[in-house]
């Protein structure tokens, strides 16, 4: 069995609803696919949210008329038959029901989730419809029940485990199965979500649950490229990664991957290949444990980074005085992406800086504080194992001409990262796909 994730692009309209009915049917295996919502739905879905929480019932209102009008479009396009179609416009209604019943109530972050919810609820009913139109036995595996976080917000293995093997169990006749990515409840049975990206996440921890021969995520481009193809021209694709290579591009940037979805593949050690829908044929990039490649393969950017640096004569590097300072970061629960240590001074990056103004509060106990906002983290993924020479004096010469306010290299086996100046970004990625991979 295989896990096959659609993105918003892949199933973006009827025509490319269509075309994934058709990847999906060709293996003949029972495979699960797991979908986002049409592409533009969930940011419609955001904007509604937006307009409650501000009490624009209007606003509100008119965003959610538009998206119907795009779905009935859809429905008239994608089926051949009456019956098909009053089908698929009444589970529709269920969903569009659903979020103007939360119209006028007082808006809560409960209701938020049941509307962002209803994108994936939408897209799979859709495309259920469709394949049983076609006379596949399509059965869907609803994600709310089995689905579901920890109080840590991490996901809870054994229930999602125990409760998609028994709805497995209860369908051995489906062609096919079909389930929501993205949407999940949490530790309390709220409806919630996997945060933006999340349904590559919702593949993965399913092939985990499975032990999937596979994970494939389809998406709207031919495997990971070498830089960021939004930023830098005559990017290629990498044809395989690392479990920790991939790891690596996902959390720092690399967008085509959320960033949590490549760990349950490599603790499970089940393969993930990214292909494209446009281009079935395409290679695409395999990730699994691939042996050591001997170079670099590929360049990310993760946006909106805060430097903070603690100075300190006095203590710094005696015993504790780090523990202190990760403490103050626990206390704040804030996570640490980057950091580097002298005998005077610590740096650390935060990509979250809700708690900024207390951490650095915290920290002047410690030392003088000071901090650069709209940095960016460029991660130079590969074969870094130190014993290979002339990596980092390239990726550092690639850099010369660019201010660099922090470099980490040594934390493992296959990443160097630098700090930059968020405005030196495009010029960073640029020179580093023009003096690597060119
Ligand atoms: P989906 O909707 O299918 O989940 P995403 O938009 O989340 O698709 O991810 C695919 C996009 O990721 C590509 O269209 C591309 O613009 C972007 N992207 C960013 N970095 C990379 C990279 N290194 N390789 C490939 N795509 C990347
Ligand atoms: N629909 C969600 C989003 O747009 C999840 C996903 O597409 O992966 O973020
Ligand atoms: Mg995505």
């Amino acid at each position: 069995m295989k896990v096959l994730k659609f993105g918003g692009t892949s199933v973006g309209s009827a025509a490319r609803m269509k075309h994934v009915a058709g990847l999906v049917r060709r293996d003949g295996d029972r495979n699960i696919v797991v979908l986002s919502a049409m592409s533009g739905t969930t940011n419609s879905l955001v904007e509604i949210s937006e307009y409650l929480y501000k009490g624009n019932v209007p606003g509100a209102q008119e965003t959610l008329n538009a998206l119907e009008t795009k779905y009935s479009g859809v429905v008239e396009e994608l089926y051949d038959t009456d019956e098909a179609r009053a089908e698929a416009r009444r589970r529709l209604a269920l969903s569009f029901g659903h979020v103007r019943s939360l119209f006028g109530v007082p808006f809560t972050e409960a209701g938020e989730k049941e509307i962002l919810a209803q994108g994936e609820l939408m897209s799979t009913a859709l495309m259920q419809v469709y394949l049983e139109s076609q006379g596949v036995r399509a059965v869907m595996l609803p994600a709310l029940d089995y689905m579901r976080t920890l109080d840590s917000g991490e996901p809870d293995m054994t229930h999602i485990t125990s409760r998609l093997q028994r709805l497995l169990q209860m369908h051995p006749d489906a062609d096919i199965y079909l389930t929501q990515g993205y949407i999940c409840r949490n530790s309390h049975g709220g409806i919630d979500n996997l945060k933006r990206g999340g349904s590559d996440y919702t593949a993965s921890l399913i092939g985990a649950a499975t032990d999937a021969g596979e994970i494939q995520i389809w998406t709207d481009i031919d495997g990971m490229h070498n830089n960021d193809p939004r930023y830098v021209e005559n990017t290629s694709p990498v044809g395989e990664l690392h479990f920790e290579e991939a790891a690596e591009l996902a959390y720092f940037g690399a967008k085509i991957l959320h960033p949590a979805c490549v760990l349950p593949a490599k603790l499970n050690n089940i393969p993930v290949r990214l292909l494209n829908t446009l281009q079935p044929e395409a290679a695409g990039t395999l990730i699994y444990n691939a042996p050591a490649s001997g170079r670099i393969k590929a360049v990310a950017a993760k946006d909106n980074i805060t430097a903070i640096k603690i100075k300190s004569g006095r203590m710094l590097l005696a015993y504790g005085f780090l523990h202190k300072i990760f403490e103050t970061f626990e206390n704040h629960r804030t996570s640490i992406d980057m950091m580097a240590t002298s005998e005077v001074g610590v740096s650390v990056t935060v990509d979250n800086d809700s708690r900024l103004a207390a951490i650095v509060d915290d920290l002047k106990e410690f030392g003088t504080v000071t901090v650069d906002r709209d940095m960016v983290i460029i991660c130079v993924v590969g074969d870094l194992e130190w014993h290979n020479r002339g990596f980092e004096t390239a990726v550092m010469s690639a850099l010369a001409d660019i201010p660099v306010r922090m470099v980490s290299y040594g934390g493992s086996d296959y990443n160097i990262s630098v700090l930059v100046r968020g405005c030196d970004k495009l010029k960073a990625l640029q020179a580093l796909s023009e003096h690597l991979f060119n």
